[in-house]
């Protein structure tokens, strides 16, 4: 998978839309401190479906949003399109959204989708939002001392069968709310007797 452009719109410090392309091979994002670099950084994660404001340091999700400054009003939504190349070749592209006093919107190639869809697609192509291919600050140290059963983890991410897990966990709860559905039909069939 590689990614190809990546949109912001009122996302931390990105006030005005921002449209990054990213070419073949290396990258590198350049600046001065506090000009943004790790922002870019937390937007793919958050387009991947990242759940913890905490990890994209704030207090909650509503603090991805542009906050103001002394000169701009805040922004009353923040948007990031990411444009991949699956490795069929087919670009996908993926939005997601947050307005003030709502959740989070998904959208797949302009259809609505669950967050959950998201993930799956990200897991599908051994990479998203906890990917250790996205190296932020404090992330080496923390692999290196991770513990064995994380380095599993990442470890099975990066041989591409973390979608595996989500979906036998999706397959478990279905199983049991049916075991619990067949469970009350035998009562409601011996209070019939
Ligand atoms: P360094 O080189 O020091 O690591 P950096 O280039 O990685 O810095 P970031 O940490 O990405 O910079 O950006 C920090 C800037 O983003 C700060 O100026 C901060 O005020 C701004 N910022 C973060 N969240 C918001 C927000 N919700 N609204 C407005 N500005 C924000």
């Amino acid at each position: 998978m590689q990614i190809k452009r990546l949109r912001l719109s009122g996302f931390k410090s990105f006030v005005d839309a921002a449209d990054l392309r990213i070419e073949p091979g290396l990258t590198g994002i350049v600046g001065p401190n506090g000009c943004g670099k790790s922002n870019l950084l937390e937007a793919l994660r958050w387009t991947m479906g990242e759940t913890s404001a905490r990890s994209l340091r704030g207090a909650g999700m509503q603090d991805v949003i542009f906050a103001g400054t002394a000169t701009r009003p805040a922004r009353e939504f923040a948007e990031v399109s990411m444009l991949i190349e699956d490795a069929a070749a087919t670009e996908i592209e993926i939005v997601r959204r947050i307005e003030r006093g709502a959740g989070s919107a998904y959208r797949i190639d302009g259809r609505d989708v669950r967050a959950k869809d998201v993930a799956l697609l990200f897991a599908d192509a051994a990479t998203g939002a906890h990917s250790p291919a996205l190296v932020s600050q404090g992330r080496i140290s923390a692999v290196i001392s991770a513990k064995p059963t994380e380095r599993r983890a990442m470890l099975e991410e990066a041989a591409g069968i973390a979608g595996l897990h989500v979906r036998r966990k999706d397959a478990e709860q279905k199983l049991r709310a049916t075991e619990a559905n067949l469970l009350r039909l035998d009562e409601v069939i011996a209070d019939q007797d």
